[in-house]
């Protein structure tokens, strides 16, 4: 993954950004070398986010909220099986079901988009705001 510069392996970033496309979770890092003229570059990728371009999403974007409003008809047992995912254990998915009803799950902006998309299916509206 090239988050630094090619040439010397220094250089800042100068942006970085997230959001969700088709319901997947995608980030973008471009940056620019000062002691190499010309050399710019970008990364991206999709889903889980490597911790230090989280890190800088959330130093560079701000902090991100899901305010959640339930819509008639929706079920504990389908915000359960909306937020399973490979990995997460029974007590995990538990325990971000009750932050996310308590209207306390936070992370990057796309991170919340994406949680909004998966409990829309669930009979959840939920919409991202910037706490921080
Ligand atoms: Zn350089």
């Amino acid at each position: 993954m090239v988050t630094r510069c090619p040439e010397c392996g220094g250089g800042e970033t100068r942006d970085a950004w997230d959001g969700v496309v088709d319901g997947r979770l995608t980030w973008t890092v471009t940056g620019r070398c000062p002691d190499c003229p010309g050399s710019v570059w970008e990364a991206c990728g999709w889903d889980d986010t490597p911790p230090e371009i989280r890190d800088e999403l959330l130093e560079r974007r701000g902090v991100y909220r899901l305010a959640v409003a339930p819509r008639p008809g929706w079920s504990r047992m389908g915000l359960l099986r909306a937020l399973r995912r490979e990995g997460a254990t029974v007590g995990e998915i538990q325990a971000l079901a009750d932050r996310v009803l308590a209207g306390e799950a936070t992370g990057t902006e796309g991170e919340m988009q994406r949680l909004a998309h998966r409990i829309r299916t669930a009979g959840l509206d939920g919409t991202t705001e910037r706490v921080r």
